[in-house]
């Protein structure tokens, strides 16, 4: 149930109606807008509840249920775009955050030289997986620590925020300190012990779609994130599974309009995974940016025939420094800059 309060409504108002959903075994969630107050009232069993035990308390202007699986993260809790501030870099605002690197850190050379070419083609944020949630146990399961170690000190040789995966619980206070976004990859959308870690860290966190989720389990999903008082989510579609073959994913280009008018979190998109082949990467890139995305993430290798991982759909750094120029253009064309 979403309460939203008359504007200049008193702090005692507010907690009044906090008091009373605490009083009925519910939680709350305060959206705390710069027009007005939207109390937000959780729980498993709000519909036992009356609209009206709210909307009698003095200082509420009106009284909803969210008939949608998903609460925090909707445009009925908060009809302002969110906008995550990541070290200075506003993902959610005017400008197209590209975030670009290699799938995995392989070595520091490695690391460096993508890192530079990245960042020279205008690529704000690194990106490289010292973790990675492979489907075989068998195949290179990332650095681990070592990897973290190296994406600091590129960091701190290139001045670029980071973004990695982290894929166990255990390990998103130790991953937190290394980076700047927190990436859960679209095998652990719905790992909630994992979301609940990140969501208590109130650290930057990415959550890619499940490759086999709706747009509504995925936002569901993103819900954890906000219930444990973390604000700073950023959405990212990756592609699904559908009959279609001729690309390793298909990329779903409406789920972005969707979550737009959904949801108020910023949604990048990862044209990288979808396409599963680097020449497919190019248009699906630019159709992104063409449906509203506020920032793409590419996988960009300095030699991708030596890849460990992904290889055949990573960018070389001559291609990811062509494909931002058309993708500086296309940018200004629908009102925004890279
Ligand atoms: C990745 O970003 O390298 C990755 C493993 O992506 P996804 O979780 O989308 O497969
Ligand atoms: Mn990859």
């Amino acid at each position: 149930m979403i309460v939203e309060m008359k504007k200049g409504a008193s702090k005692e108002q507010v907690d009044h109606v906090i008091e009373r959903a605490k009083s009925l075994g519910f939680d709350v969630q305060l959206n705390l807008g710069t027009e007005k107050i939207v109390v937000a009232i959780l729980g498993t069993d709000t519909g036992r509840a009356s609209t009206d035990v709210f909307a009698v308390l003095p200082g509420v202007e009106t009284v909803t249920r969210i008939m949608k699986p998903y609460k925090l993260v909707s445009r009925e809790f908060k009809s302002q775009d969110t906008t995550v501030n990541v070290g200075g870099i506003k993902i959610g605002g005017h400008q197209v955050v590209v975030m670009a690197g290699p799938c995995a850190v392989e070595s520091e050379e490695q690391l460096m030289e993508a890192a530079r070419s990245v960042k020279e083609a205008g690529a704000l944020i690194l990106r490289g997986g010292a973790f990675k949630p492979r489907t075989s146990p068998f195949a290179f399961q990332g650095l681990g620590l070592p990897g973290l170690r190296m994406l600091a000190k590129v960091k701190a040789e290139t001045g670029m925020a980071i973004i990695t995966e982290v894929v166990d619980p255990k390990d998103v206070e130790m991953v937190a300190q290394y980076s700047d976004i927190l990436q859960v990859g679209t095998r652990n959308m719905q790992n909630f012990a994992l979301l609940k870690e990140i969501g208590r860290s109130q650290h930057p966190a990415l959550l890619k779609r499940g490759f086999s989720a709706t747009v509504a389990e995925w936002l569901t999903a993103a819900d954890y994130l906000l219930a444990e008082g973390n604000q700073k989510v950023i959405l990212c579609e990756r592609g699904i599974r559908t009959f279609e073959t001729s690309a390793r994913f298909s990329l779903d280009i409406s789920s972005i309009p969707v979550i737009k008018d959904a949801s108020h979190l910023p949604v990048v998109v990862d044209p990288s995974h979808a396409a599963g082949h680097h020449k497919l990467v190019p248009s699906l890139a630019k159709a992104a940016i063409a449906a509203g995305a506020d920032g793409l993430i590419i996988e960009v290798h300095p030699n991708p025939e030596e890849a460990l991982v992904d290889g055949l759909q990573s960018l070389t750094p001559i291609a990811f420094a062509r494909l931002m120029t058309e993708l500086k253009t296309l940018a200004r064309a629908v009102g925004r800059y890279i």
